[in-house]
């Protein structure tokens, strides 16, 4: 099959491609190449209010039909992502620059909660009283919201969006995309998917954008729920600035997550996991693990003896490359931002055991690649360890006992995911519990929940208090409207005082 090449991108809207009108551009790169491979149309206010119209009017039929008929379009969205998933796994690596393997892995991530959509007849069921009072029943029903939006970042460019709108469409509300311009090709994609699945036009819009796109969505009336995934301050912003504007936002942000690794572990198995972990995607991946905590000098020794080849001997590879580890970050801009992380945190004292800064591919000398570089002797202290770097860099923080390795990932400004690594089944269940993060695994490097639990992490990776996909996105999508009934066969007299059921 023909390599994907961007090439123009407007918008798809109320059905249809469009091209942008307002002039403004993103570019959009080929990180394996370092060309320009495409341009994005940045939507202008006027543009992103017009997509919210469509939105509203297609809502009214949506949100009033069957759900079994909305889990239809589900089952058929989802064999057609299926179908497609070769050609949507190239348009994600030649504009991420990830993997083909790792492009299929985020479309499948995706089609999970796709698959949990599908089961929308049940999980949007209310509930039922009877007999809450003489002659009285309660019930509740969870209604959809209206036009929702989801606002997504460029690392996961398949499997965030479809986190977000599989089960607010699938709940009967109408959504608006606004993909990150760094790699726009799949969700366009996606959009005209769930057209063919059967949505109606104006169902799944993806408006590409920047600032003004973003600021359009949190300002409108019309639009009533925002969830959002990318960096922490961004998150921040869009949370407080939906609060002003009594919108509904779930913002999720960055992470800096650690691999707690006691002296009972099998590292074999833990050097095998953290060296996919940590460089895999070219730890473009907010489940990553950039910070390994061994337990004890002698783990981390015997840790780095064994680490250090395998992170010497990184396949590193244009995206397409059938062989590679990992491919190039995803811009020269972000690149250098990650080298300068290293920079710094040489000079705050951290041992640089490998150099991955200066490292360049044979035949692809403008693309974005670097090496994976290891870091020895990171600090609670040092800025380095404390903000996120997201590239291919591993730094180790050493601890002395349990306590210290629960203290670490628990006191760091974010809580995205930890993992623990032991043959101790009682360490790991005290660390579960004690530990002050969202997501924990237990010799499991990357605990990204199954879609019909939740994802969600804590502190400054996340604001809001409903997570993204099962039971929560149902709640996050819809709002809950509970009905007190009583059908008298004859009401007399009034009543003054607040009614009690006892
Ligand atoms: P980003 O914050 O730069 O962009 C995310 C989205 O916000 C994009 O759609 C972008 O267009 C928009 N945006 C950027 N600047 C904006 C502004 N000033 N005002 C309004 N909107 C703006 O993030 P990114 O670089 O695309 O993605 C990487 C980040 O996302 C990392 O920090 C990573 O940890 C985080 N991430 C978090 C999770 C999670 O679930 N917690 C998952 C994936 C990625």
């Amino acid at each position: 099959m023909a390599e994907h090449r961007t090439g123009q991108v407007g918008h798809f809207i109320n059905g249809q491609r469009v091209n942008g009108e307002g002039g403004r551009k993103g570019v959009v790169f080929n990180p394996t190449t370092g060309e320009v491979q495409g341009e994005v149309a940045l939507a202008s206010a006027s543009e992103m209010s017009a997509a919210i119209e469509f939105a509203d009017r297609a809502f009214a039929d949506w949100s009033q039909i069957n759900p079994q008929r909305r889990a239809r379009v589900m089952f058929r969205f989802k064999e057609l992502v299926e179908k497609d998933i070769d050609n949507l796994a190239r348009m994600i690596s030649s504009e991420h620059g990830k993997t083909l393997p790792d492009a299929r892995g985020d479309v499948q991530r995706g089609l999970e909660v796709v698959e949990f959509a599908c089961g929308i007849p049940h999980l949007q069921k209310g509930e039922y009283t009877e007999a809450a009072g003489p002659g009285i029943d309660v019930y509740s029903m969870r209604q959809p919201l209206g036009v929702v939006a989801g606002i997504t970042p460029f690392n996961f460019p398949a499997m965030i969006p479809m986190w977000m709108f599989s089960v607010a469409i699938a709940c009967g509300n109408a959504f608006i995309n606004k993909p990150s311009e760094k790699d726009p090709s799949c969700p366009m994609r996606l959009a005209e998917l769930m057209m063919e699945a059967g949505a109606p036009a104006g169902i799944l819009n993806c408006v590409n954008g920047d600032k003004e796109a973003v600021d359009t969505l949190i300002q409108d009336p019309r639009v009533k729920a925002i969830s959002f995934v990318g960096s922490s301050d961004i998150a921040h912003y869009i949370y407080s600035e939906g609060a002003r504007h009594h919108t509904r936002v779930q913002a999720f942000g960055g992470a800096k997550n650690h691999m707690i690794i006691l002296p009972d572990a099998d590292m074999e198995s833990v050097v095998n996991q953290l060296i996919g972990s940590a460089y895999g995607s070219a730890g473009e991946r907010c489940m990553a693990t950039p910070v390994a905590v061994p337990v004890g000098d002698k783990t981390a020794d015997k840790l780095i003896n064994m680490l250090r080849p395998k992170v010497e001997s990184l396949r590193i590879g244009p995206s397409t490359a059938d062989d590679a580890d990992l491919g190039p970050l995803v811009t020269a801009a972000h690149r250098d931002r990650v080298k300068r992380w290293i920079d710094l945190a040489i000079e705050e004292g951290q041992e640089l055991l490998i150099d991955g800064r200066e490292f360049s591919l044979q035949g692809y000398e403008n693309g974005f690649f670097m090496g994976g570089t290891l870091l020895d002797r990171a600090k609670p202290e040092h800025k380095s360890y404390q903000e996120e770097i997201f590239g291919p860099v591993l730094q180790i923080a050493r601890a002395a006992d349990f306590d210290e390795a629960v203290a670490l990932p628990s006191k760091h400004q974010y809580g995205n995911g930890v993992a623990i690594f032991t043959r101790n089944g009682a360490a790991a269940r005290e660390f579960a519990q004690r530990v002050n993060v969202g997501m924990v695994g237990v010799n499991v490097p990357i605990p990204v929940p199954v879609a019909y639990h939740t994802f969600g992490g804590w502190k400054r990776s996340g604001f809001g208090d409903v997570n993204q996909h099962g039971p929560e996105g149902v709640r996050f999508w819809t709002k809950i409207k509970t009905i007190t009934q009583r059908w008298p066969e004859d009401v007399q007299g009034s009543e003054f005082v607040i009614p009690t059921m006892g």
